[in-house]
């Protein structure tokens, strides 16, 4: 029933009270904004220069915080710098140096770029308060300078480009505080410290506890500016060259139900009152993609293992590059795209980061590394008759050590001149339970791992499809097969022959620079014993 709009019902009434709340919490909430705003601007005010002195005050100074706050739209990094003309440029003050009370000079560093800028007492622009200023710049401040190229006479040594900038306006728009690690001491390679060290010269070593305590400036070197190029350049090459073979990219769960692939590595957690666990690797579900239909899939991600082992090249997080296709016929089809995919990887990073690898280069020297057009592969078997014929004794039918690898590698290269190889057909006793075992000799598996400079960086195999033998498999490698019955039941609807591999970037990365620990190239790394920053 409809009610006559001249005599409001209760129901009116609650309504009308609502909207006035509303209003009443509107007028509330733009009181409580001008109020922040005004302590905001009170406190900025008090950032600002006191120029009360100087009439040329306006030319140098803190930038006011309101005025950061995306207030205007400038390119404020043009580093066009060719001469007499005008220039603004953004950057860290990476040294600064006062000469006398007129001159001021500030290495300014933008990656990689650094530039000298002198600020020199002129009349309409640079005052004595404002060399006093720059010359009390705070290193590794971020400042913004407006100015005029010139070339100098003499050559500028210690920077990038050999002109100077002749500063007319210097504003600070973040101030840096008092470093705990200057920058220098960290770019600094362990040749140099020994060279000086000889000449009698003692230089700051800083090691990588500390280096990793204060990470946000040691990405500020040049190595670290080359390395993590180089590590988004690898995952780059990897993506376009399996998307070019007709793969496509998927993003499996980490949060896993159970154990994911068993074993004692695995970050337990609870999953809303359910035992789960963090995924060890995409494997399970990335070959549950291939029973789907999925034909040829990638996954680029984080791994996560609750390794004890304290060593240069394992952590507890990592970066999986992960690889599964079908196969038509053979488990060399998964090594071909192994050997073309790292293959086009060295020709790439060789050919578009030279500079990034000379950066690391200077700090951290090292061969490039030698590898073959066409990948070296070789059996287990002959991987362990090498290792014998130079009187070194494994277990034919074990895992090989890290020792026994590096001695492979060893041989490898002296025999073939590669340092990147194939070795195929591991003992299926060393491999995972969903491995395939070899059609001629079930003592054997058709898997590979690969190889830099002698230690593993891919881990691959042809995979088990039929679900009674992957079922069989499991048990015997002592996997409870109710916390894998949704990964085997996935092979009962049919599921095509494949196989595939994974890969550590940080290790690729690692292996491809000879440098020494993967803590060197994981952003953040995580291990036994650090979980921050
Ligand atoms: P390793 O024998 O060196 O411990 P793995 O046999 O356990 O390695 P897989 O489980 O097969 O290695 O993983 C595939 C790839 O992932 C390895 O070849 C390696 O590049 C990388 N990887 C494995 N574990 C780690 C780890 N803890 N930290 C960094 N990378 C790892």
């Amino acid at each position: 029933m409809s009610t006559p709009e001249s005599q409001p019902t209760s129901e009116d009434a609650a309504s009308v009270s609502k909207k006035a709340a509303k209003k009443e919490a509107a007028k509330q909430e733009k009181l409580r904004r001008r109020q922040e705003q005004e302590a905001l601007a009170a406190a900025t005010r008090s950032l600002a220069v006191d120029d009360e002195q100087d009439p040329l005050a306006a030319n140098y100074g803190d930038v006011p915080l309101n005025e950061i706050q995306s207030k205007t739209v400038e390119d404020v990094s043009r580093w066009n710098t060719s001469e007499n003309r005008s220039v603004l440029i953004r950057g860290r003050a990476q040294t600064i140096r006062a000469v006398g009370k007129n001159m001021a000079f500030v290495v300014v560093r933008e990656r990689g770029f650094t530039v000298q800028c002198v600020a020199t007492v002129q009349p309409d622009t640079v005052s004595r308060q404002m060399v006093k200023y720059v010359a009390g710049l705070s290193r590794e401040s971020i400042i913004d300078i407006e100015g005029v190229v010139s070339v100098p006479s003499v050559e500028i040594k210690g920077t990038t480009q050999q002109v100077e900038v002749q500063v007319r306006k210097l504003y600070c728009v973040s101030k840096a505080a008092v470093l705990p690690i200057n920058i220098e001491d960290a770019a600094r390679s362990d040749a140099e410290i020994e060279k000086a060290l000889q000449a009698g010269e003692k230089l700051v070593r800083v090691n990588q506890d500390t280096r990793l305590n204060n990470r946000v400036l040691d990405f500020r070197t040049p190595a670290n500016q080359g390395i993590f190029r180089i590590q988004s350049q690898v995952g780059t090459i990897f993506r376009q060259f399996l998307l070019s073979e007709g793969f496509f990219e998927i993003h499996t769960p980490k949060l896993i139900a159970g154990s994911s692939e068993g074993g004692a590595a695995v970050f337990r957690l609870d999953y809303k009152g359910q035992p789960a666990c963090l995924a060890q690797s995409p494997q399970l579900h990335k070959q549950m993609a291939i029973c789907g239909d999925f034909g040829r899939v990638f996954e680029i991600g984080g791994v996560y293992r609750a390794e004890d082992s304290y060593t240069h090249r394992h952590l507890c997080e990592f970066i999986g590059l992960d690889v599964e296709m079908e196969i038509k016929s053979h488990y060399s089809e998964v090594m071909d795209i192994v050997g073309r995919l790292f293959v086009t990887i060295f020709d790439t990073l060789n050919k578009t980061c030279e500079k990034e690898l000379e950066a690391v280069g200077r700090q951290y020297p090292f061969e490039p590394l030698k590898y073959l057009p066409e990948t070296l592969r070789l059996t287990f078997e002959e991987g362990i008759q090498m290792l014998k014929d130079a009187g070194i004794e494994v277990d034919p039918m074990g895992d090989l050590n890290t020792e026994a690898e590096r001695k492979l590698g060893q041989l490898v290269l002296e025999k073939y001149g590669t340092e990147f190889y194939i070795l195929h057909r591991y003992p299926l006793a060393v491999r995972p339970f969903y491995t395939m075992p070899c059609h001629d000799n079930p003592a054997y598996s058709n898997s590979f791992d690969v190889f830099i400079r002698g230690e593993e960086i891919i881990s691959g195999a042809q995979r088990v499809h039929v679900p009674e033998l992957l079922a069989e498999r499991a048990q015997a490698c002592g996997i409870e097969l109710k916390t894998i019955s949704t990964y085997i039941d996935a092979f009962r609807y049919g599921a095509p022959p494949h196989g595939g591999f994974g890969v550590g970037l940080e290790r690729v990365v690692m292996l491809f620079c000879g440098l020494n620990n993967i803590r060197k190239t994981s952003l953040f790394p995580r291990d036994p014993l650090r979980i921050a920053p």
